[in-house]
């Protein structure tokens, strides 16, 4: 789970929200109303609106794909879901189901487990990130020591009622990470290095130089295969930063960019 920036989505659908907002609102209350009342039988279930291309495609780019609480895969048979942070049953007042700051792109099987749970970790809250690590020895997620109460709480939660933890995801992520790390990064400083050699002694037009070159960028298009393949994009993104630092080296592109050249987001 690693902090995902709603700033990086330019053109959030707030105008398509307010027109769902205007003409569902109403209902949403009194459902909710009678709902918290417990009244039979319920009036019919309120329009889920935000199931809308115009909300799932710019929400879907901006969590990568990735379930937004346990970061695995979500785009095979596009299955993922919106899911309402503060959840629509707790909204009394409706003020948060057309609200683009509330959804989280989440896997079917968290949204799920999640449910009326709240409050759990939210993953485009630096406030709550900033708490939480990756353990790369064993791939799970876990909160620094001096947390705040509130935020274990919400760790806690988001333990019990999504896949943060759970399921073959730690075991996936170790070996993401070792992967990521250990094999494509290496190489790729290795053969990025080598060239550089050549095209100090020999010249950027050398045939040297070229040579390296090449192979330098076949092991990135193996890089890119990596990053196509979707899973734990947010954790990929993370160990790239963290052997950047560790190594103190900087690739010639940054992995966001890299990402784009990859072409993953466009399919
Ligand atoms: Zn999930």
């Amino acid at each position: 789970m690693h902090f995902v920036d709603r700033s990086e989505i330019k053109n959030p659908p707030i105008e398509k929200l307010k027109e769902l907002n205007d003409s569902h609102k109403p209902n949403w209350i009194s459902y909710n109303k009678a709902r918290s009342e417990k009244k039979t039988p319920l009036p019919i279930k309120p329009s889920s609106g935000w199931l809308h291309d115009q909300i799932r495609t710019p929400l879907k780019t901006l969590f990568l794909k990735n379930c937004g609480y346990c970061g695995t895969h979500t785009d095979l048979g596009n299955d993922a879901e919106v899911d309402h942070h503060f959840p629509t049953s707790l909204d009394i007042k409706a003020e948060y189901i057309y609200n683009w700051e509330n959804y989280i792109w989440s896997c079917p099987s968290c949204n799920g487990m999640k449910k009326h749970h709240y409050p759990l970790l939210n993953p485009c809250l630096i406030l709550d990130m900033k708490h939480i690590y990756f353990h790369s020895a064993d791939g799970r997620y876990l909160y620094y020591k001096n947390t705040p109460n509130e935020i274990i709480t919400k760790y806690e939660n988001t333990q019990r009622y999504s896949n943060l933890n759970l399921k073959t995801n730690p075991d996936f992520r170790k070996y993401i990470f070792r992967d990521t790390t250990e094999n494509h990064l290496k190489g790729l400083k290795m053969y990025w290095e080598l060239y550089e050699v050549e095209a100090k002694v020999h010249g950027e037009a050398s045939t040297e130089a070229k040579n390296k070159l090449d192979a330098f960028n076949l092991k990135k298009e193996n890089f890119m295969d990596l990053i196509r393949s979707g899973y734990h994009l947010m954790l990929i993104k993370y160990a790239f930063d963290v052997f950047c630092d560790n190594q103190e080296f900087n690739f010639p592109f940054t992995i966001k960019e890299l990402i784009e050249e990859s072409k993953y987001l466009n399919t």
